[in-house]
C-alpha cells in the first residue's frame, strides 16, 4: 500500500503538490481514503499536478510534503501507528507550525490532540498540535452530521466512542446543528489551529464538501509553487446535490 502515485491535470501543469497520507493500512476506516482521492482529483482539475505518498510506520518521511492527510481506525490500529507517530512527531509539529495544511479525520484527529485515553486504561500520548483530549467510552457516538462552519455547511457520518474536550482558546472545526460531535455535550466539532483540521467526519469528508478541499488546496498550491493559488471553475454538481440534501435532511430549512 505504500509509494507515490502522480496524477496529471489535462493541459500543462501549474506546479506539484505533494500530498502525504499517513497510515492508509491502519488509520483509513469509512473511506477516509477517499479524501486523498478527493484531494488528489481536485488538484488535477485545478490544473496542478498531484503527487500522492502513501506513508507507512517505518518509512521514511516526506518533510517537504505540501498538504497531509490521516484517517480514523480501531484503537488498535492507533497503537500499531503510534511508534512511527513518535518518530515523526516533531517533524509533523514543525510543518503544522510553518502552515502545512492538513486534514486527520476521527482517530488520528485524537493523535493530533494531547492525548488519547482508551475505554481500558491504555493511554496514547498524541502530539499536541491541537489543543483537544480524548477519553474513551462505553458509549458510541454513531450518525450523520451536518456542521456549522467558515467554509459554509458540511455534512458527514460519525462513529466514535472517544469523547473529546477541547482546552481553553482552542477553537472547533465546526458548531454541530445534527449529531455528537466532539462529545455530544458542548454543540463543538472538531478543532481547527491555523491550517491544521481535526475533525470526526467521515463520509468521507471532502468529496461531499469540496469548498472544504479548495481551501486546503489554496494553501498547499501556495506553497508548492510559491504563487498564490489560480483555481479553475469547477462545477461539482453531484457534491452539491449530496450535501444539499443531507442538509434539508437533518437541520430542514433552518
Ligand atoms: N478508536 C477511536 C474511537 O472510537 C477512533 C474511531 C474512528 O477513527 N472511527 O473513538
Amino acid at each position: 500500500m505504500s509509494g507515490t502515485e502522480r496524477y496529471e491535470p489535462a493541459g500543462p501543469s501549474k506546479g506539484t503538490i505533494t500530498l502525504v497520507h499517513l497510515y492508509p493500512r491502519e488509520m483509513s476506516i469509512y473511506g477516509d481514503r477517499g479524501n486523498t482521492h478527493a484531494l488528489a482529483g481536485r488538484i488535477r482539475r485545478h490544473g496542478y499536478t498531484a503527487e500522492v505518498v502513501l506513508h507507512d510506520p517505518g518509512a521514511s518521511f516526506r518533510r517537504d510534503a505540501h498538504l497531509l492527510m490521516g484517517g480514523g481506525g480501531q484503537d488498535s490500529g492507533q497503537a500499531r501507528v503510534e511508534a512511527d507517530l513518535e518518530a515523526i512527531g516533531p517533524e509533523l509539529v514543525a510543518m503544522a507550525a510553518d502552515g502545512v495544511p492538513m486534514l486527520m479525520i476521527c482517530g488520528m484527529y485524537q493523535l493530533f490532540g494531547n492525548s488519547f485515553h482508551t475505554v481500558t486504561g491504555q493511554v496514547l500520548p498524541g502530539l499536541g498540535i491541537l489543543d483537544v483530549t480524548t477519553h474513551g467510552n462505553d458509549k458510541r457516538m454513531i450518525g450523520p452530521v451536518c456542521l456549522e462552519t467558515e467554509f459554509g455547511r458540511v455534512v458527514g457520518y460519525e462513529n466514535h466512542s472517544g469523547s473529546t474536550v477541547l482546552g481553553p482558546g482552542q477553537q472547533p472545526f465546526g458548531r454541530v446543528l445534527a449529531g455528537h460531535g466532539n462529545n455530544g455535550e458542548d454543540g463543538t466539532e472538531g478543532a481547527r489551529s491555523g491550517h491544521v483540521i481535526g475533525s470526526y467526519l467521515h463520509g468521507p469528508l471532502l468529496p461531499a464538501n469540496p469548498m472544504v478541499s479548495d481551501a486546503l488546496i489554496a494553501v498547499a498550491a501556495e506553497r508548492a509553487t510559491g504563487r498564490p493559488f489560480d483555481p479553475e471553475p469547477l462545477e461539482d454538481p453531484l457534491a452539491t446535490e449530496a450535501r444539499e440534501r443531507q442538509v434539508r435532511r437533518l437541520v430542514g430549512t433552518r
